[in-house]
């Protein structure tokens, strides 16, 4: 296979075949758009008159379309597909035990309710990543699971943790421009630990979230006292964010209803939107913000029983 180049008038496409060649082109073109389902790009470039004109396009890049299971998760190429990541992550839900596979669990919750059949059948994971939407249905599912980025330039590799830092304004990360996401693996949990995912949306299918979430817990061993929580929160912020403080209380604390009380007075201090914020439905949004907890809370109830 040889790299393909079209030129245009406007744009310039280009299809590197290995991954050497592709952080090369990066690095002389660091504005150049990695487009894999053009699911964002072409909308922004058609309706929204964005002009990109260096995109490159990571189809053919072996590395970026692997999955691997390692000794801590499933390590997915940032070009895989979410209909790919979805059947690779059916199967490792129905081999493994279910105490392994909670984050799996909470993709494939949140996969069921994103868009259609057809835009999932292009569209990528680390497009989702990178396009650093506040609504995103994946990024709290990967904050919340602290699920590990690669990133690859001329520079070499570095491995970062999808946390309250990834995301620093919004549709910005941390990753720089001539910076290209790899891959992301994404957790297998333990004994002890709990994790779900929800969306408010308008309509239940194929629709952009007004709220979602990703929540996890891990309790001490053999007990209900909090080792670990993190609760991200998608559609609050102009990024996905983890309500930081909340999760700082919580810890080490019994899962009981004295908890979730005060959980609920601590989510609704924290996660405070200001009445002329984008999208409107602000009490609406910070009530989901709580219901999600509740829901959380008696599911992880319901399994620890
Ligand atoms: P592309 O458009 O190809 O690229 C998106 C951005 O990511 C570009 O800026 C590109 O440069 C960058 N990029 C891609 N890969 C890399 C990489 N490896 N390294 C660095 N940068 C990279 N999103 C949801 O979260 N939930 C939904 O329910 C949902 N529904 C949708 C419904 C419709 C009808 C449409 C059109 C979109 C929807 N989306 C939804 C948004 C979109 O589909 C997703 O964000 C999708 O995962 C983007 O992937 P892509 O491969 O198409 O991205």
């Amino acid at each position: 296979q040889k790299q393909l180049c079209f030129k245009g008038e406007r744009v310039m496409w280009v299809q590197p075949t290995t991954l050497k060649e592709l952080v090369a082109l990066k690095s002389q073109y660091p504005n150049a758009k990695l487009v894999v389902g053009n699911t964002e790009v072409g909308i922004e470039m058609r309706l929204k008159n964005m002009l990109y004109p260096v995109i490159i396009a990571p189809a053919w890049i072996s590395e970026m379309n692997a999955v691997q299971h390692t000794e801590t998760g499933v390590t997915f190429g940032a070009a895989c597909t979410l209909s790919s990541v979805e059947e690779v992550l059916r199967k490792v839900v129905a081999e493994l035990p279910p105490y392994k596979t909670e984050v799996f669990q909470a993709v494939l919750e949140q996969l069921r309710w994103f868009a259609g059949p057809q835009i999932r059948n292009v569209a990528a994971l680390g497009g989702n990543i990178m396009t650093a939407s506040p609504i995103s249905d994946l990024n709290p599912v990967l904050m919340a699971s602290g699920s590990k980025l690669t990133l690859v330039s001329n520079a070499g590799k570095r491995t970062v943790t999808m946390d309250e830092k990834f995301f620093t304004a919004y549709r910005k990360t941390i990753v720089k421009p001539e910076e290209i996401l790899l891959s992301v693996e994404i957790p297998y949990s333990k004994k002890g630990e709990y994790f779900s995912a929800f969306k408010q949306a308008s309509r239940r299918e194929d629709d952009i979230a007004i709220v979602t979430c990703g929540m996890r817990v891990l309790f001490q061993d053999g007990t209900s006292r909090v080792e670990e929580i993190k609760l991200s929160y998608g559609g609050m912020a102009p990024t996905t964010i983890l309500a930081l403080k909340t999760c700082q209380e919580l810890t080490g604390r019994e899962w009981n209803e004295k908890l979730l009380q005060d959980a609920c007075r601590l989510l609704a201090g924290e996660m405070d939107l200001s009445p002329s914020a984008p999208g409107g439905m602000v009490e609406f949004r910070r009530t989901l913000t709580l219901s999600f907890f509740f829901k959380f809370y008696l599911t992880v109830l319901q399994k620890m029983s």
